[in-house]
């Protein structure tokens, strides 16, 4: 018997799901990969095993493309009306509501979260992703006009512009918003009438499965969503390479986001990225201390800083400096870690062993480039990937704990005296994701928000996303927008036509 089997914290639903032999959905159907492998799911609170997958590989992403493409060419959801797609999308969203808690465990029991945290965060937003973008469809208007000049004299023209899907689209997500991540990938591709391949990624592939369950009992025609788990060097790749893919849409690392540029330039595909960020949080000499203290702490410990946002570059000014590090310092000592399936949980573990020693080494090269830990910094527990949320000062810019993206709950806090000085410090990274300011000074805030190069700038708040705000980043932070109206746009081409009469 499964530890998970009897777990009394997970409900039934979640427990029987996980026993399940959960295979590919392809074509409307549950299947397993061709060449029968699987791939194991682990639980990194325990490292302990929960379930397996199936391994997608090359000849799986085949069939998922083709059937994608049949259901885009062939199947009822091009012919289909803007209400009936709409509808459909608002349906998905009312199943992934009424299970809600399960999909909160999931995310618990997958990739470490608190389940609270998840329930109110990821699970919330993802629901209201899928419900703005519903809201999109029938409003996927072109234009008609008349032209800028006369072309032939005495012809009379009507000049239209349409909107269409862009046909078959690839989504490559990441593990550390499984669910949400899926949602805001699935939900405007949906939207735009496209017809979708999923992959998951490979620690966090339980969620998008369950999603799968959804989308079937939501009654979507077959094969318009198909979910292929596996490997990113070798489903992702083959997604990438797939010649009957139009467009690939990935969040990850910009490592893997630049060798998917490579690749779709092949066929010059369409790709938009959302890849990594080492954001600057600036807390002003004028900055309500009350906000700026909580608000630092959350940027980097939110989501136990694996997240793309995460504020791990924190500038304060010198007046205030001693305070904010104290506070933020005292914030972390005081977050409760432990298993993300307990309520009192307000920090689990890292995703795997591999990020586990990824954020400890980028501790260590802090420690002998010359910074200094005053909270945490090491390895806690001796069952699963739990690291101290940490705070490090004297550190340099040059240091590559201050330039490289940790993607754990590591800042490094450095003083400033002149705004100017500090403004150019923030954008002196290759990232430009997004960035926090804490000011009382309306103007101030203004000015910094203008001169940040960052795809988003929070003021007097941090990792407040919005299915209506476009979320993209400057620089090797990305590629296009995602969310808002510039989201939907991701997925449409423009097609002019030209009428004499
Ligand atoms: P990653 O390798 O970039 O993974 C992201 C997704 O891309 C996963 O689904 C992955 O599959 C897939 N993938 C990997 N190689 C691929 C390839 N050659 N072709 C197509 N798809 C491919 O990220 P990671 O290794 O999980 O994490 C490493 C670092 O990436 C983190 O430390 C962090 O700095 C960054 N990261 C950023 C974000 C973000 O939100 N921007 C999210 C996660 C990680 P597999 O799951 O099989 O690898
Ligand atoms: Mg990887």
């Amino acid at each position: 018997m499964s530890v998970i089997e009897t777990d009394e914290r997970l409900s039934p639903t979640i427990r029987s799901f996980v026993q399940k032999r959960l295979g590919l959905l392809i074509d409307g159907q549950w299947v397993e990969s061709a060449e029968g492998g699987r791939l194991e799911v682990l639980n990194p609170a325990t490292a302990e095993r929960i379930c397996d997958v199936a391994e997608g590989r090359i000849e799986d992403i085949d069939r998922a493309v083709q059937a994608a493409k049949r259901a885009f060419e062939e199947g009822p959801w091009r012919r289909m009306s803007g209400a009936d797609r709409a509808r459909l999308i608002w349906t998905l969203s009312d199943l992934i509501e009424a299970h809600a808690d399960e999909f909160a465990q999931l995310e618990a029991l997958d990739n470490g979260k608190p389940h609270l945290v998840a329930r109110a965060a990821d699970v919330e937003i993802a629901i209201d992703t899928f419900r703005y973008m519903a809201g999109w469809v029938t409003k996927l208007d072109g234009k008609a006009g008349s032209l800028s000049r006369q072309p032939i004299s005495d012809a009379n023209f009507l000049a239209v512009v349409k909107r269409e899907p862009v046909g078959v689209v690839g989504q490559i997500i990441p593990w550390n918003f499984p669910l949400m991540m899926a949602a805001w990938k699935v939900a405007p591709a949906l939207a735009a009438g496209c017809t979708i391949v999923l992959k998951p990624a490979e620690q966090t592939p339980l969620s998008a499965l369950r999603l799968g369950e959804l989308v079937q009992e939501a009654g979507f025609p077959n094969g318009v969503v198909n979910i292929v788990t596996g490997y990113g060097e070798t489903a992702g790749a083959a997604l990438v390479r797939h010649p009957n893919v139009a467009k690939v849409a990935f969040t990850g690392s910009t490592d893997v986001g630049k060798s998917i540029v490579e690749a779709a330039g092949q066929d010059l595909k369409k790709v938009s990225l959302e890849l990594g960020g080492k954001s600057p949080a600036i807390v002003l000499d004028d900055a309500d201390l009350d906000i700026a203290i909580p608000g630092a702490a959350s940027a980097i410990f939110f989501n136990h800083g694996q997240s793309c946002t995460a504020g791990s570059r924190l500038f304060v000014h010198e007046k205030v400096y001693d305070a904010v590090v104290q506070g933020v310092s005292d914030a972390a000592k005081a977050i409760k870690l432990g298993e993300g399936l307990e309520d009192a949980t307000e920090m689990g573990p890292l995703i795997s062993d591999q990020q586990l020693t990824r954020v400890l080494g980028y501790v260590d090269s802090g420690l002998e480039e010359g910074a200094t830990v005053i909270t945490g910094g090491g390895r806690v527990r001796d069952k699963g990937y739990f690291v101290e949320p940490t705070v490090m000062v004297d550190a340099e810019p040059s240091m590559r704990m201050v330039r490289e993206e940790i993607f754990g709950p590591v800042v490094a806090a450095i003083p400033f005296s002149d705004l100017d000085d500090v403004l150019q410090l923030a954008n002196d990274s290759i990232f430009g994701l997004a960035a926090g300011v804490w000011t009382r000074d309306v103007s101030r805030a203004l000015r910094v928000s203008d001169a940040l190069q960052a795809g988003t700038v929070w003021v007097n708040t941090y990792n407040i996303v919005d299915a209506a705000l476009p979320f993209g980043g400057y620089k090797q932070s990305g590629w296009g927008r995602e969310l808002g109206r510039e989201g939907f746009d991701l997925y449409l081409e423009s097609k002019s036509i030209c009428i004499q009469y």
